[in-house]
């Protein structure tokens, strides 16, 4: 069955001393190695200069095509289905309600994030357009295909967003304004809305504005760190990759500006070496601003500098997914919650019944991400097995049943409701 499951095999959680959370101590990347100079800035792929044929299914054992945006993007394998552009059937999904786009250059990502599988150390073994992003492939498309497609007939697309994700590279900014107009050309924005999710560095205000005059929904910030520390380590000096919290906050800033409440957000990875209460302070900080945090579980990505580091513990997954959804959705404050002397989650600040109807019924457990059409809180990007196996599932990406809950009820350590 061609299931997007990757096969690579998740860490094992730490559960050491009682302690069930990736401590800061723990997560500690590799430092990137030296990139032999043949291998640099995509040299390999421009001198072989293999002219693109339509779709290439990435293969690390193919001569990897000449193909850069705004001409090509690559799509997530979910998306690519969904498309009808490659075969394969996805674990308990139909289909993938987001059209997430990535930007493609031979040169590939300048950065260098420590979780990452499509950093700049890679580039050292594997062409850009053959690297693993998010436990899945992404095969590259031409921009003028995808369009084509969708726009037969975009009011009964199964896509319910569009997403460019932006990546660092001197191009990034002029090609997602060619990529976000091509497709308010000729699909209305208002059948299928568009977010930006956005590469802060190479970024200003005015960039911001443009991409909401040409016609985009909701801006995202990938903040992805949940404290300045943590960035550092895994996306600024710590790594040789040029990225500074400051800069994020500013252009997250411009977004709340330009797109106003509830219209920008930030991706936050979970278990990087925060705790509990730091991130769902940051979470607090963002429902405050007027935004929504849109939330992944850490998984050790292979080939990334933390390929050897466990997988979030599914227990302190569970608590700060459910405590999230608590204050992005619900109304609750992160000061109404209580937290151990290790950060972790002690209580969600509301009465046992409520919460245990929330958990009931399942939404805080879905992939969080900007919405589509069947609810505010109902993310069109679902991601399917992005942060986890399906064998063990981090971010549902479909409504959970009741044995699914069951097993989150456990996860979180909080008994199985008695009908
Ligand atoms: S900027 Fe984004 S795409 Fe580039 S290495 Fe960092 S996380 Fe990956």
């Amino acid at each position: 069955m061609g299931c997007i499951e990757n096969k690579s095999k998740p860490a094992e959680s730490v559960v050491k001393d009682g302690i069930d959370f990736n401590a800061y101590d723990v997560m500690e990347p590799r430092f990137p190695l030296k990139t032999p100079v043949e291998r640099r800035n995509g040299r390999h792929v421009k001198n072989n200069d293999v002219p693109p044929q339509g779709v290439y299914l990435p293969n690390n054992n193919y001569l990897t095509p000449y193909m850069q945006s705004p001409e090509y993007v690559q799509l997530s394998t979910a998306a690519a289905i969904t498309l009808g552009v490659m075969g394969g059937r996805m674990h308990r999904c139909e289909c993938t309600r987001c059209l997430n786009l990535l930007l493609t250059y031979p040169e590939g990502c300048r950065a260098n994030c420590a979780y990452c599988g499509l950093a700049r150390h890679r580039e050292a073994d594997r062409d850009y357009a053959d690297r693993n992003f998010i436990r899945v492939d992404w095969p590259a498309v031409p921009m003028a295909d995808i369009v084509d497609i969708v726009s037969r007939d975009a009011e009964n697309s199964p896509f319910h967003r569009m997403c460019i994700s932006m990546i660092t590279h001197p191009r990034s900014e002029d090609d997602t304004f060619t990529v976000l107009k091509q497709w308010t050309d000729r699909i209305d924005p208002a059948a299928i809305p568009v977010s930006i999710l956005s590469n802060p560095t190479t970024m200003t205000r005015q960039d911001v504005q443009r991409t909401r005059d040409l016609g985009a929904d909701i801006f995202t910030v990938a903040l992805d760190a949940a404290t300045p520390e943590v960035f550092d380590r895994t996306r600024g000096k710590g790594v040789q990759s040029p990225h500074k919290w400051s800069k994020y906050w500013e252009i997250l800033q411009d977004a709340r500006d330009i797109f106003g409440p509830q219209k920008f957000g930030a991706h936050i990875i979970v278990g990087m070496g925060e705790t509990e209460y730091e991130v769902l302070n940051l979470v607090q900080e963002l429902v405050d601003l007027g935004g929504h945090s849109h939330m992944f579980c850490f998984f050790p990505e292979q080939g990334s500098l933390m390929d050897h580091l466990p997988a979030t513990p599914r227990d302190q997954w569970r608590r700060v997914q459910l405590a999230r959804y608590l204050i992005d959705y619900r109304g609750v404050r992160v000061d109404q919650m209580r937290f151990d002397d290790l950060g972790r989650v002690k209580s969600y600040g509301i009465a046992d019944a409520e919460l245990s109807d929330i958990i009931d019924e399942g939404i805080a457990f879905r992939t969080s991400g900007c919405p589509g059409k069947f609810a505010e809180d109902i993310s069109a990007c679902d991601r399917p097995y992005g942060d986890s196996p399906p064998s063990n599932i981090a971010s549902y990406p479909f409504q959970p049943k009741k044995k699914d809950i069951r097993k989150i009820r456990r996860q979180l350590d909080i008994p199985v409701r008695v009908e």
